[in-house]
């Protein structure tokens, strides 16, 4: 007998986990992964992948994958045909709709989804259902750099491509640990300093880049605008500034300066904790740049007033002159999941449309009207936590969650919980048995990002091609079939049969989309939007002409600072941050089903010695954390990567409760919540 040969293949697709965007090629034999490569000609990487990228793929073959259908019978989850389980959902929208009319349904789709997943799921809530109550897990995290940047620039992206960011010589690298959290830019960023470039750190944690900072700025949470302010009224008042790029280009200078006379160092220092003399340093080494440009993080977005944050970043940016010329290299958010900035380019919004055009203007509308062959609501939709707040009033009567756990992400879990179990209709598009589909009545296995066929956006806003590896496993479907199927057995063709069909429909509603197409990605690999033209290149660095703003001009804002929501008081005397670590995505479910786990087995509570010995706390201990909103159990780290005062753990491990801790507060403008900002109290038991 002649021996088995295992039949061999690799498969180029883009990174699911973070918004890098690595070219990958994964390696399969006989349909399983064996390896995932970074590919050497990839766009982003050039040949370099993360520890996620890399090795977190186990959980493709996990037991605990969902292959069947499940719909709750007395109470229990069982498994059906995918008929059955999509005539349920069906008639349960038709009922929700009966009753309480198109705006008692709401979806939320995700990163987890490809472009054309997100694109089918908005038109689905428009097109069948007649709502805008669809949102997406950008709210919880970028939403004010959408709103920031739009606001300041004219489009809701980063300014300047990681190449462009790369030719740097001064990096003000804000609220972000990209060594652990988008390691590949993490690891472009320090090759350029250790090549001679210098480095403001700004985050209150002793960050992987922080230790190659020329001056590391830790503010208190929550003081960010103040930050900001400190900064830009040293540039001003030290001369680090463009005039001519000022008078020529920009808006809101004698606003912005009357605000910043409130602002000198030693002011600012009182707020932030931030020493006058690193303020000054600081702004000295970033106005004296030749060509500075600005990286942030959701230190910045995550926070009561994380919107004025952004502009008051992109203020820096404006007074320099350093956006939308040659003297800079702009405003760039490190978008945290794979598809966070695609899943909103797709008008997976409740105020806007594929390509940004809003709800409310009749010619955005028009557009799609015109396209879909229905007229679509006027009114904006609900945010996500607006749908919770409305499910638990009563009002929304059926939720679609797709792809994300948000029993497990969103703040102030226990009310969360509380809307899944207080709405008549859930249903969850999910890999496994999560948090949030423990809730559900209806749960519908899906296909992960090695599983399916489409594009995701990156945080540069590249185009790239997502390619199945594997096939899904048992009977689960992508989001795409499942979305296009649901609609058909509520009487509507969605059209668009396949994922390159959608995409190039979406061109024909959003034209900065319209250039755009899969074999062109097939072709060449990554574009940026905006890109309007087969025939020509996306823009990957902005505003060279003019911004995007109705007078073409960029926005300076005189935003005051405010305090955060909570502040750390006798009951809770510390103030709690969350951020992601560098083996695990998200709330782990893909990262923790497989080898990762071994390398970051359990949540730790990061604190500093000081605060152990002040609470009497040894290493490796087992904590109980308390907040005003809740309860969580973590493993004590005693680590001087924090201050004194402030604690830090991951948004990882849901079984340990930390979004329980974590409270309602959130962005004056887009709702997004402020994960940074915590009062808690810990105790050894
Ligand atoms: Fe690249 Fe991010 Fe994936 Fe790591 S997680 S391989 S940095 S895209």
């Amino acid at each position: 007998t002649s021996a088995h040969r295992p039949s061999t293949a690799a498969t180029r697709t883009t990174c699911g986990y973070c918004g890098v965007g690595c070219a990958l090629d994964v390696v399969t034999s006989d349909g399983e992964v064996t390896a995932v490569l970074p590919a050497r000609d990839g766009p982003v990487n050039r040949g370099h992948a993360c520890v996620k990228g890399r090795f977190a793929h186990g959980y493709l073959t996990s037991p605990e994958r969902l292959t069947r259908p499940l719909l709750r019978r007395d109470g229990r989850l069982e498994p059906v045909g995918w008929d059955e389980a999509l005539g349920y959902v069906a008639r349960g929208l038709r009922e929700a709709v009966d009753t309480g009319g198109p705006d008692a349904v709401a979806a939320i789709s995700s990163a987890r989804a490809t472009n054309e997943e997100n694109y089918l799921v908005q038109k689905f809530l428009r097109v069948v259902i007649g709502t805008n109550n669809v949102d997406n897990c950008s709210r919880l995290c970028h939403s004010p750099s959408a709103a920031g940047l739009t606001a300041s620039f004219g489009l809701s992206g980063g300014t300047d491509s990681l190449d462009d960011v790369e030719r740097s010589d001064c990096l003000l690298v804000v609220g972000a640990n990209p060594v652990e959290a988008h390691p590949v830019v993490g690891a472009r960023l320090l090759r350029r300093v250790l090549r001679g470039a210098k480095l403001v750190v700004a985050d209150p944690r002793a960050v992987g880049l922080a230790l190659h900072a020329d001056v590391h700025l830790r503010p208190r949470p929550g003081t960010n605008v103040a930050l900001f302010h400190g900064l830009a009224h040293v540039l001003l008042t030290e001369g680090l500034v463009d005039e001519e790029f000022l008078r020529e280009r920009a808006t809101g200078l004698p606003e912005l300066a009357e605000l910043l006379l409130d602002y000198p160092p030693d002011r600012v220092a009182d707020i932030t904790g931030v020493p006058a003399a690193d303020l000054v340093a600081a702004a000295r080494l970033y106005g004296r740049a030749e060509r500075p440009a600005i990286v942030y993080g959701l230190g910045v977005t995550e926070h009561l007033h994380g919107t004025d944050g952004v502009r008051s970043l992109a203020n820096l940016a404006i007074l320099r002159g350093a956006v939308g010329t040659d003297c800079g290299h702009g405003v760039n958010p490190l978008r945290g999941q794979n598809n966070v900035q695609g899943a909103s380019d797709m008008g997976a919004l409740p105020d806007l449309l594929p390509g940004y055009g809003k709800v409310t203007d009749p010619a955005a509308r028009g557009r799609a009207e015109a396209v879909w062959g229905v007229p679509i609501p006027e009114r904006p939709g609900l945010r996500i936590p607006d749908m919770f707040a409305a499910a638990r009033a009563g009002e929304l009567r059926a939720l679609w969650v797709i792809g994300e756990d948000v029993c497990a992400t969103d703040p102030d879990s226990n009310q969360v919980a509380a809307a899944l179990d207080a709405c008549p209709l859930v249903v969850c598009n999910e890999l496994f048995l999560s948090e949030t589909a423990r809730h559900a009545g209806v749960v519908l296995p899906v296909a992960s990002w090695l599983e399916k066929d489409g594009t995701f956006v990156n945080f540069d806003r590249r185009f790239q091609r997502v390619r199945p590896a594997v096939p899904a496993p048992g009977e689960a479907r992508s989001d795409f079939d499942v979305v296009r199927a649901l609609a058909g057995v509520m009487g509507v063709d969605l059209g668009c049969a396949t994922p390159a069909d959608a995409l190039a429909e979406c061109g024909h509603v959003a034209p900065v989309f319209a250039g755009l197409s899969h074999d062109r990605l097939d072709r060449e690999a990554a574009v940026p939007w905006p890109c309007p033209d087969p025939g020509r290149p996306g823009e990957a660095k902005l505003y060279g002409e003019r911004f995007a703003t109705p007078d073409g001009r960029a926005h300076l804002t005189a935003a005051p600072y405010l305090p955060p929501g909570e502040q750390p008081d006798y009951d809770y005397p510390l103030l709690l941050v969350t951020g992601r670590r560098w083996a695990h995505y998200n709330s782990g479910s893909m990262t923790r089903r497989g080898g990762n786990l071994a390398l970051d087995p359990v949540d730790f509570l990061d604190l500093h010695p000081d605060d152990a010995t002040r609470y009497g706390v040894r290493n490796g201990a087992q904590l109980t954390v308390e907040s005003r909103h809740g309860r969580a159990r973590l493993v004590a780290r005693v680590s001087e990567q924090t201050v004194p005062g402030e604690v830090f753990c991951s948004f990882h491990f849901p079984s340990s409760g930390v979004n329980r801790l974590t409270s309602d507060h959130a962005d004056t403008v887009t709702s997004c919540p402020e994960y940074k900002v915590t009062a808690v109290r810990v105790t050894s038991r």
